[in-house]
């Protein structure tokens, strides 16, 4: 596991001069999906959080439809078993990337030894508790391959259809929140809740959701997930409240179309049966009550 240590960066304004975007976008030879990377507008996004949406777009490029990652053809630098040479190697090319994948921010990172991916410790999904040791390898979440990931207990026979939430689906909806995180630009106006100074906002929208709400449900607690229905729900509540209280034309609501959108692509991906899933209330907004 490699640490790394990187100068913050100012919260609201983006260094004049990136760090090193050649460096990062380097990182990752494959080329973006055109489809997938064609809605995100480059001019508004810093070279920085460019390059690293541009890295993310050809992770998932190499995600085929089933959602298995096809590993790169050239070795990783990165595998664990060249860690032992890491310190000599490292010194001229940092296989990682410089800021938090889902911040975009500097300080402690965690270095993913498999992938360019770097993360604060609070910033991964799930939350990284325990520092892995410097011997052991560490990979984040957004480069796991579920193929690899040993599959579901088989229910046994004549039990009623799903239950409770797997181990593996939970996994797989931390991914999906992750990746969610991991659109940086889209993403940003649905992590934190609406300021309860808004009344406004409060008065039209009666059940409000973001991304840090579905992250600590996630991560346990009274209202812990204990289905896959329940997130879902909770996800298209999110993206539902925006479209309800802002104006078409307004960015806010371009915002969660885009992210919608790729949400729904990596649902097809991660969790192809629950693609199509509707809510048996159909479009009637979900009555919190009714799952908790
Ligand atoms: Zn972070
Ligand atoms: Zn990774």
């Amino acid at each position: 596991m490699e640490y790394k240590i990187t100068l913050a960066r100012p919260a609201a304004t983006p260094p004049a001069t990136p760090p090193a975007p050649a460096a990062v976008t380097s990182t990752n030879p494959k080329t973006p999906s055109p489809s997938l990377n064609g809605g995100l507008g480059g001019a508004e996004l810093d070279k920085v959080c460019a390059a690293s949406v541009q890295d993310l777009m050809a992770t998932i490029a190499k995600l085929d439809s089933n959602g298995v990652q096809v590993l790169a053809e050239t070795p990783d630098p990165c595998a664990p078993d060249t860690s032992t040479s890491k310190p000599a190697t490292h010194t001229n090319a940092d296989p990682n990337e410089d800021w938090c994948a889902v911040c975009m921010d500097g300080g402690e990172l965690m270095c993913c030894d498999r992938c360019p991916k770097v993360f604060h410790q609070y910033c991964h999904l799930p939350t990284i508790d325990q520092l892995p040791g410097e011997s052991e390898t560490w990979q984040c979440l957004l480069c796991v391959n579920f193929a690899e990931l040993p599959p579901d207990p088989p229910r046994p026979a004549g039990a009623p259809a799903p239950p409770a939430l797997t181990p593996r689906q939970l996994k797989i909806i931390e991914r999906l929140t992750l990746e969610l995180y991991c659109q940086y630009e889209p993403s940003l106006p649905f992590r934190e809740p609406v300021s309860l100074d808004n009344t406004d906002y409060y008065s039209k929208i009666s059940s409000p959701m973001c991304l840090d709400m579905i992250r600590g449900r996630l991560q346990g607690g009274a209202a812990r997930y204990s289905a896959l229905p329940q997130y879902l729900r909770d996800v298209r509540l999110l993206f539902r409240n925006a479209y309800l209280y802002n104006p078409p034309d307004s960015q806010i609501y371009k915002d969660a179309k885009r992210l919608e959108e790729f949400f729904d692509a990596q649902l097809v991906k991660l969790l192809p049966e629950y693609a199509y899933w509707q809510d048996s209330d159909g479009d009637s907004p979900p009555k919190r009550a009714r799952y908790e």
